[in-house]
């Protein structure tokens, strides 16, 4: 059978993730966080008190990652190797080493099998950095989703502020623009749109908005 992917890109706190699980809902697919994959190489390095730095030793300790989605009362779940890391990769140290491990080769590769083979069983709607260019560039719709820093900042300071990873807002905005900077120059898979990807700006949007935006550009696409 052949299945139907959405690719949904862009810059940390843009929305993707909300988008991409709505949007998964309405057209009855299944929805793949790809930054949950990087988040938990990250914290499988640092807790073997490695730094996100050391590429060698990052590199010797991949095929001892076994990272894997699983529905737990219908809800999706993250774990590497057996333990269920779902709330603890959303750390800001997590995101900072997410964002440095991710620009490792040898990362990339052993994480793009994993999201082509997932992609080839099911209809998804996945979400990252590089979906549209490099692990699906034949999805069938491409989106390349954003927003002002100031309002993804916002954003991500709103979602953390009553969790126990609650951190300031200029923290929040000053870490963005660090990783928007490593996601973006760095020299594999780098963040940018894929030729064919559709922009969508939504700074100022409410949160519908850009849901009823995306599905209104994929019922053009494909037959939903
Ligand atoms: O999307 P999220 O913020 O959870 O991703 C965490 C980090 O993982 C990003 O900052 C980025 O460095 C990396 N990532 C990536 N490619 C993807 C998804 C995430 O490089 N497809």
């Amino acid at each position: 059978m052949k299945t139907v992917n959405i690719a949904i890109d862009g810059p940390a706190g843009a929305g993707k993730s909300s988008l991409a699980k709505g949007l998964a809902r309405c057209l009855g697919y299944t929805y793949i966080d790809t930054g949950a994959l990087y988040r938990s190489v990250a914290y499988e390095v640092l807790c073997r008190n490695i730094s996100p730095n050391d590429v060698e030793q990052i590199k010797q300790i991949l095929p001892e990652v076994k990272v894997s989605f699983r529905h737990v009362d219908g809800v999706q779940r993250v774990f590497v190797n057996g333990e269920d890391v779902s709330e603890k990769i959303r750390t800001n140290e997590i995101s900072s080493a997410a964002s440095i491990v991710s620009a490792i080769p040898e990362v990339r590769s052993f994480l793009l099998d994993l999201q082509r083979n997932i992609a080839k069983e099911q209809n998804i709607v996945m979400d990252g950095r590089d979906i549209g260019t490099v692990v699906l560039p034949d999805a069938a719709v491409k989106i390349f989703l954003t927003a002002s820093t100031q309002d993804r900042a916002k954003r991500r300071f709103e979602e953390q502020k009553d969790t126990e990873h609650a951190v300031s807002y200029e923290e929040i905005l000053n870490s963005m623009l660090e990783r928007d900077k490593n996601d973006s120059e760095r020299d594999i898979a780098p963040l940018k749109p894929a030729a064919d990807a559709i922009l969508l700006d939504n700074s100022g949007f409410q949160p519908n908005e850009t849901l009823d935006s995306v599905l209104k550009i994929v019922g053009s696409r494909i037959n939903v």
